[in-house]
């Protein structure tokens, strides 16, 4: 088994900061698939915002299992029509993980149908990820908690439907929770949410933050075949119903007339 993985990195800080270059030389992007491909059952690739279609092309996203997502500073920058692609392949079963302030990005959005806003203070304060789901994929090979030296503080309410699962609350120097590690399916595909990775820290080096991202990609894995008729809505008729039954009361809709939308 190899889940092919794309890590979607929006490039944008890494241009223009020099903290960030000096953290991540070759972009977040490739230190995120750089990690992934520690697991041989992970064979990942990155692409970026910049790129002919951001790099997620009809074709690459055929051939992708899972897609990691950062994006902050450019999520207007995403075509809609892209947006709408991904969604697409979420619901035929590719797994995705929305990392940190993909919150905000036009897909997470689009998929929770909720407006996704959260509080933030941007002050290096230590964060704590408290591991509340001690089973889960998820979480395997973790200690009961995961200490961040200085992150970014993301606080509650965090405006998203109630996940399907939970698997980390943060708590923060300042005082602040959050539920960082958030499960959900849409259509076939599943989804996992995950807090850290504020772009001024090293947070991606930290090896139980990789392990995080590792069991994720594992955990949103769907081997079965994808769901490609995900949008259809055919009409079945009368005669082709699985038991006799007669026609019965008002018609409103045309012999063979296509679903409305
Ligand atoms: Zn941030």
């Amino acid at each position: 088994m190899t889940i092919r993985t794309t890590v979607f990195g929006e490039n944008v800080h890494e241009q223009t900061s020099q903290v960030v270059r000096d953290l991540y030389p070759n972009g977040m992007h490739s230190t995120i698939a750089d990690a992934l491909n520690v697991d041989p059952s992970i064979e990942a690739s990155w692409v970026t915002l910049q790129m002919p279609e951001h790099g997620l092309t009809v074709e690459k996203l055929a051939a992708t299992d899972v897609l990691v997502w950062w994006g902050h500073a450019a999520h207007g920058e995403v075509k809609d029509e892209i947006v709408e692609r991904v969604a697409k392949r979420v619901w035929e079963g590719m797994g995705l993980l929305v990392l940190h302030s993909g919150h905000f990005s036009k897909i997470f959005k689009r998929l929770m149908g909720t407006p996704c806003a959260l509080k933030w203070r941007e002050a290096g304060e230590r964060e704590r990820l408290w591991v509340i789901n001690r089973n889960h994929p998820i979480a395997a090979g973790l200690p009961e908690k995961i200490e961040l030296d200085m992150e970014e503080m993301y606080g509650e309410p965090f405006s998203v439907p109630e996940p399907d699962e939970t698997v980390f609350i943060s708590w923060f120097q300042g005082g602040e929770v959050f539920r960082s590690g958030l499960c959900y399916k849409r259509g076939a595909g599943k989804i996992f949410y995950f807090r850290p990775g504020h772009e001024a820290y090293p947070t991606y080096h930290d090896e139980n933050v990789l392990t995080v991202l590792r069991n994720a990609v594992k955990w949103a894995y769907n081997p079965g075949p994808a769901w490609t008729a995900v949008t259809d809505a055919p009409n079945v008729p009368v005669d082709k119903a699985l038991e006799p039954i007669k026609e019965r009361g008002l018609t409103i809709h045309a012999k063979g007339a296509p679903g409305l939308r």
